[in-house]
């Protein structure tokens, strides 16, 4: 694999998941063709050539979850699973013509701004370029976490993330134990039940799990989606309409959300007859403050008698007995961490310096915040794609994507019309007032008052989420204005440090 030494292209983007892939179709587009993807794997498609376990799909159906540029009248079902939606990602990269970009095995080490030379240094596996702009699109769920349990390095058996599923480990017969219960968990458990010996699942917190609208999508409606197009805007509209109008009772009328819970609750009973069961799998708090659950094998799959829910988390390992934080022991020969992911403390942060020698990391300690979910202060030339506040609790992550696609054309399109060596960055003003509105409109959201500790809760506050629709989220993002930016070129030096006087203990911006 040839190096990457002192290349020097227009855009550098980090990830070849959706994010980046979609920014690379933007910036060919737009004209753009002096950029390099640099993916530190060896493939694009991102969570979904990570995530192989059993059982894995969208919870979104696919004619939402798709890039509206790239329609896709074949998708197997109303949530594909995994292998069709990477070989769609494989499409994306050769329709448009993506490969000459793709830099594989191409991990980001480091970023650096150089104020002098106006642009950023970029130390990768394969070598180092520089950049005029970075466009960092490592996502949001991929970096898998493993929780630190005492004892679990002399477990004798195999263990490893649902994110890292190692297919060597035969579960047949075999006496597994599943901690956690989110999104991934609730995949996984009926998928794998009926192969195990004895299946126990690690419950810290139960989910709210609704009925998931499955099913084959016939020979018919794939005829006339490929023939007829507008069946299909007219299938992803309704999809992506219903969800809009769904969000003002997540983040304005967070009582409505009890009709929800009636139907979560008689969904459960219908497959939990053990009052016991129930009562472990009942959610006490508001449904919508975690992620909803889509599933219809979860509930049988936990009732069935070689299945244990044990109602607290995994505490400690010692050998071959597991100890849940009530005290319950379980034996097990596999261990699988259905433990969620680096949300709030992405590693990439931690590898870029920006403007005034701080890490993103160290700027991001009281929480993440960025202009209109974009550029954080002090990283000129720097856009984070799913970055703060942009995600979504009832819709498709690729109709965020493609609003701060929006964005990033636009910002190229500013550096152009202002031309020569130049760089925008965001005024720690403007990025306070967005912050300070995203925060205001989240008081009143389920996620912060529905009484459940969430992923999407950094201290305490949500960092991570949009709290209003993608239609909104779009107006946000749709041009970027250049009050909100100091502009810099080469002979501007380095940004002055300013001292923060909102919000106590976050970063100086
Ligand atoms: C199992 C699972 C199911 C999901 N289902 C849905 C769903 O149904 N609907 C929905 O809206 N969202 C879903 N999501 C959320 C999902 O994260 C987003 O929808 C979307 O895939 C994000 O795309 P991305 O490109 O931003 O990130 P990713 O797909 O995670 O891609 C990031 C890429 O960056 C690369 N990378 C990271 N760090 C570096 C580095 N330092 N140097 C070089 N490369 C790097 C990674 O290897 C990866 O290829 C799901 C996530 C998971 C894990």
């Amino acid at each position: 694999m040839a190096g990457l030494t002192h290349e020097h292209v227009r855009v550098a983007v980090i990830g070849a998941g959706f994010g980046g892939l979609g920014a690379a179709v933007r910036l060919r587009r737009a004209g753009i063709t002096d950029f390099v993807v640099l993916e530190r794997a060896d493939a694009v498609g991102g969570a979904w050539r990570d995530n192989t376990y059993p059982g894995c799909a969208c919870d979104v159906p696919s004619h939402l979850y798709s890039f509206s540029f790239a329609p896709n009248p074949d998708w197997p079902r109303n949530f594909s699973g995994q292998p069709h939606i990477r070989a769609y990602l494989e499409r994306v990269a050769d329709t448009f013509g993506l490969r000459p970009h793709l830099r594989f095995g191409a991990e980001v080490r480091s970023l650096r701004w150089d104020s002098g030379a106006v642009h950023w240094e970029v130390e990768t596996a394969r070598g180092s370029l520089t950049a005029d702009v970075v466009v960092s699109a490592t996502g949001p769920l991929a970096d898998p976490r493993m929780p630190d349990i005492p004892g679990l390095d002399g477990f004798p058996g195999a263990v490893f993330h649902s994110a890292r599923w190692d297919h060597t480990v035969d579960l047949r017969g075999k006496r597994v134990a599943m901690i956690g219960t989110g999104a991934s968990a609730i995949q996984i458990v009926p998928a794998i039940e009926r192969e195990v010996g004895q299946l126990t699942l690690f419950q810290r917190t139960p989910a709210w799990v609704l009925p998931r609208m499955d099913r084959r999508i016939s020979g018919v409606e794939r005829w006339l989606h490929t023939k007829v197009p507008a069946t299909r805007a007219l299938r992803r509209g309704v999809l992506w309409g219903i969800r809009e109008l769904q969000v003002g009772a997540f983040t304005k009328r967070p009582g409505e959300m009890r009709f929800v819970e009636r139907l979560a609750g008689a969904h459960m009973r219908r497959a939990v007859k053990d009052p016991a069961l129930r009562a472990a799998l009942t959610p006490d708090y508001r449904i919508g403050c975690k992620r909803i659950l889509l599933s219809n094998d979860y509930y049988p799959a936990l009732a069935q008698p070689h299945v244990d829910v044990v109602p607290a988390g995994l505490k400690e390992v010692r050998g071959t007995t597991l100890v849940g934080a009530d005290g319950t022991e379980a034996e097990a020969d596999v261990i699988i961490f259905g433990t969620g992911f680096h949300v709030t403390d992405v590693p990439i942060a931690h590898r870029v310096t920006g403007a005034r020698g701080t890490t993103l990391a160290e700027e991001w300690k009281g929480g993440m915040e960025a202009l209109r979910g974009t550029t954080p202060a002090g990283f000129p030339n720097f856009l984070t794609i799913i970055g703060p506040n942009t995600g979504l609790g009832n819709s498709s992550m690729i109709l965020v994507i493609e609003a701060q696609l929006a964005y990033m054309a636009d910002y190229l399109r500013q550096l152009d019309t202002l031309g020569g060596k130049v760089a925008l960055d965001a005024r720690p003003s403007a990025v306070r007032a967005y912050t300070d509105m995203v925060q205001e409109r989240m008081r009143r959201t389920v996620w912060n008052t529905g009484g459940c500790d969430s992923w999407y809760l950094d201290n305490g506050r949500n960092t991570t989420l949009w709290p209003g629709t993608t239609t909104e989220l779009r107006r946000e993002t749709r041009r970027v204005d250049l009050a909100e930016y100091r502009v810099l070129r080469p002979h501007t030096g380095p940004v002055k440090a300013t001292v923060s006087t909102a919000g106590a203990g976050r970063g100086s911006r």
